[in-house]
């Protein structure tokens, strides 16, 4: 199967990391479907973008942790693009805690999106991508999950690690039917959800902090980890699955008992 045969959804790809995937993905010629949760000037932009480009896109309103959304966005997408080969489970939420400032309500919001979302959308895109025996599905994790030390991010990290064993899980099921399932795990990225998490901060200090951290002496950019979404979401990576791609400048301060 050709790129140019290829039909992406992008969820949260109205900003940020999403945002890159989409414009790469259909660098590489596929079509499509920029989903966000509410700007959709934003997810209209990242489409126009596209068509100036000479692609095909679409931008879809619906919030991933509301499957009723996702089905209806999933059916939009196969009516207009085709039916989804590709799926990158980008959308996701970060809401800083600690034991201390634990607000259930919000934590559980946040595990409705990070984990519910991915398994709306897996699920809905699934039994299309059977019955061609061909998929491929990206998870966007991070290296939370795998246990940086940054404070603020514990439960965040819960949920970004329960993304992580669904990947694996996910691949088991769906390896007999042609669809890989992989995670990208990104480490600390210039985008809206890092500055938001730093509002009020000294963004230009926090930036040296978590370049310090890193052997490449640098944060990354959104382009960084959409090169990775698009090498796993390849037609020629039909042989990788139930992977977790780190991709983090090589990050040092991972918790340890040295
Ligand atoms: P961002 O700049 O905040 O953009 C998030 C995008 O996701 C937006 O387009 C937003 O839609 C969409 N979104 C949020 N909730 C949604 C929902 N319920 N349904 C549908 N779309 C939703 O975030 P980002 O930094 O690019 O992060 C993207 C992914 O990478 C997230 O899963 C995040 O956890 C993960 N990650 C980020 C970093 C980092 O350093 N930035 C590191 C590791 C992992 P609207 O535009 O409508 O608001």
């Amino acid at each position: 199967m050709a790129w140019t045969d290829q039909v992406a959804i992008v969820t949260g790809g109205a900003r940020g990391i999403g945002r890159a995937a989409a414009l790469l993905l259909a660098e590489r010629g596929a079509a499509v479907c920029v989903n966000c949760a509410a700007r959709r000037d934003a997810a209209e932009a990242v489409v126009r973008e596209i068509e100036a480009a000479g692609g095909r896109a679409v931008a879809i309103v619906a919030d991933v942790a509301d499957n009723k959304a996702v089905v209806a966005m999933i059916e939009a997408v196969t009516a207009q693009l085709g039916p989804p080969t590709i799926l990158v489970n980008n959308a996701g939420i970060s809401h800083q805690a600690t034991l201390d400032t634990y607000d259930p309500e919000r934590l559980a919001r946040m595990r409705r999106v990070n984990v519910d979302g991915v398994i709306h959308a897996t699920r809905a895109v699934m039994g299309g991508m059977r019955a061609r025996r061909y998929g491929r599905i990206v998870n966007v994790t991070s290296i939370a999950a795998i246990g940086t030390a940054l404070a603020g991010n514990a439960f965040y990290a819960a949920s970004k690690a329960e993304v992580a064993i669904l990947t694996r899980r996910f691949a088991m099921e769906l390896g007999p039917d042609g669809i890989t399932v992989n995670a990208v795990a990104p480490g600390f990225i210039r985008t809206d959800m890092t500055r938001a998490n730093r509002a009020g901060d000294d963004w230009a200090a926090a930036e040296r902090r978590l370049a310090e951290r890193a052997m490449m002496r640098r944060i990354g950019e959104p382009q960084d980890i959409a090169h990775a979404i698009a090498f796993l979401a390849a037609p020629e990576s039909g042989w990788i699955t139930a992977q977790t791609l780190v991709v983090d400048g090589g990050r040092m301060d991972y918790i340890g008992h040295a």
